[in-house]
């Protein structure tokens, strides 16, 4: 099938998005790497009556330092994100989750923004912002605003964007001095989308005792969930492979996991359990 027809704009400066935006709101559809959105198209599930193109905004695809946080533009390609040694230092969780986006051809054109605002429950980067309590840099004609991934994802396919709004940018906390993470997914075959996958971020006090954690899952419903709750793990304690393994072993026993036919619930239980087991360990590893 082909797309149905619409007016084609690729605006030279993010002020001129922005305005057409403004104007145009649901009738519009922002188009960054295409990888979600043109098979879309072609599908007709979505028919806009405009594309605005913001491939020509180079300073939507930068990687900056404000004081603890990377700031990563929305335009940043999976690919990108995966290799440069900026993102590898400060936010390696990010770097190493973006490598394993689909397939080559989809990670040299994907960004972190069409990935966050097409919101896939199982997908990589949504998860990753999740977990490390990042914050979606959003502007619009009338101004900016930052929104807590906490409140970002609101169901399948939908976040907390209004139609006239456009991610910027994604402000992730740098890793800190004793911080581990690790990122850790489940998929039939290389390259297709998670069947469960687990964030985790874990930092330590110079005694060994558990400072913050960080623990989130996705592909289990329809939006990616903070776990960490559910882990028993408490600050202060110290952190031992058997404290991890207890944790989840919990995760998975009380995760609530949506039933699907495609996949059972049970399965995705126990998948997700191992998973949170070797992302602890992992992360545990990396914060000594
Ligand atoms: C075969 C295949 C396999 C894939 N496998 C995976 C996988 O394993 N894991 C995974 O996470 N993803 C996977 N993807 C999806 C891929 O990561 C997409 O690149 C990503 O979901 C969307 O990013 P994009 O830049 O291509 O966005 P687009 O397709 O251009 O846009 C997607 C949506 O986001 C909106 N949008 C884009 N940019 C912005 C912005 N800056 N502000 C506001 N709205 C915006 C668009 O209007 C549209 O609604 C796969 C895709 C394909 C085709």
């Amino acid at each position: 099938m082909k797309p149905a027809r619409f007016a084609y704009d690729a605006p030279p400066t993010l002020a001129a998005a922005l305005a057409l935006l403004a104007e145009h709101r649901d009738d519009a559809k922002v188009v960054a790497g295409g990888q979600s959105l043109a098979p879309m198209l072609n599908m007709r599930l979505v028919q806009p009556a405009r594309l605005i193109d913001i491939n020509g905004l180079p300073e939507l695809a930068s990687v900056t330092r404000d004081g603890d946080r990377l700031v990563v533009g929305a335009l940043m390609r999976h690919a990108d994100l995966a290799r440069d040694p900026i993102v590898a230092a400060q936010c390696p969780m990010l770097a190493c989750a973006a490598g394993t986006i689909g397939h080559y051809a989809i990670r040299q054109r994907g960004t972190l923004g069409g990935s966050l605002a097409h919101a896939d429950p199982a997908a990589q980067l949504p998860l990753v912002a999740l977990a490390l309590d990042a914050e979606i840099e959003v502007a619009s004609a009338a101004g900016r605003r930052r929104i807590p991934a906490r409140d970002f994802f609101v169901s399948i396919l939908a976040t907390a964007l209004a139609p006239d709004e456009l991610i910027v940018a994604v402000r992730f906390p740098v890793r800190g001095p004793r911080e581990g993470w690790s990122f850790r997914l489940f998929s039939r075959r290389a390259g297709d989308f998670a069947l469960a996958a687990v964030a985790a971020s874990l930092a330590l006090s110079a005694d060994g005792a558990l400072a913050a954690l960080r623990l989130a899952a996705g592909g289990l419903g329809p939006v990616p969930l903070r776990v960490d709750q559910l882990s028993g793990l408490a600050t202060g304690v110290p952190m031992s492979r058997e404290r991890a393994a207890a944790a989840a072993r919990a995760v998975g026993a009380a995760a609530e996991i949506e039933e699907n036919e495609r996949v059972p619930a049970d399965y995705r239980r126990e998948l997700l359990a191992a998973l949170a087991q070797d992302a602890l360990d992992e992360a545990l590893e990396r914060a000594r």
